[in-house]
């Protein structure tokens, strides 16, 4: 049985997830800004996190990675189309005033990867680039941790500097397409909601409705 956690950041709101399993072994899923809050929950719950897993490198989303990195010992995993962002911390950093070290890679995940094992965790991965060039969501459970492609009402960017709207087109097609209406979106900011209701609902999404 999994267990999630949303913990919503101090940079943007942004959703950081904790997903943990009945062995208490947990993966952090976009450790935005907030380690103190991450760390509060896992002692809390007494989780022993083995992993940190990103949908994307916007600094939103991977401000504490190097923070759970280091202090839990643990890897990170990321889309390999994310590198060009990585390779560019420096100036995210600057540009939202964030004080967050460059998290190193150890576990690059190719765009045609279709599975991800980490531990006793077993994600479908799809590669959704659009909003950005490595964006990724992990499947897992019925439930789809998406990133910054659909939030509930809305859809990510596409007007960032390494936004591609074409490719965010196909990828939300793709999408839709891809997984029973009932799953459960774990989005990178605002609720939680299902795939039914946004097919139903989103703007961006109701000419893929069948
Ligand atoms: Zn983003």
């Amino acid at each position: 049985m999994l267990n999630y956690k949303k913990i919503i950041s101090r940079l943007l709101d942004q959703n950081i997830y904790i997903l943990s399993n009945d062995d208490k072994e947990a993966i952090i899923i976009d450790p935005g800004l907030g380690f103190d809050l991450i760390d509060a929950y896992l002692k809390s719950e007494n989780l022993s996190p083995i992993a940190v897993l990103a949908t994307h490198a916007h600094i939103d989303h991977i401000a504490s990675a190097n923070d759970c990195i280091k202090n839990y010992n643990i890897p990170f995993y990321i889309c390999r189309g994310n590198s060009i962002m990585l390779d560019h911390y420096d100036i995210m950093k600057g540009y939202m005033h964030v004080d967050s070290e460059k998290p190193e890679v150890s576990h690059w995940i190719e765009d045609s990867d279709k599975k991800l094992i980490i531990g006793s965790f077993e994600f479908n991965v799809h590669y959704n680039p659009g909003h950005s060039p490595g964006c990724m969501s992990f499947e897992i459970d019925s439930l789809i941790f998406c990133g910054d492609l659909i939030f509930k009402g809305s859809i990510g960017r596409t007007d960032l500097q390494t936004s591609n709207p074409a490719h965010m087109e196909k990828s939300l097609e793709m999408f839709v397409n891809s997984f029973d209406v009932n799953s459960t979106l774990l989005p990178g900011h605002r609720e939680i909601t299902t795939l039914d209701y946004e097919l139903k609902t989103n703007p961006f999404l109701v000419k893929y409705a069948k």
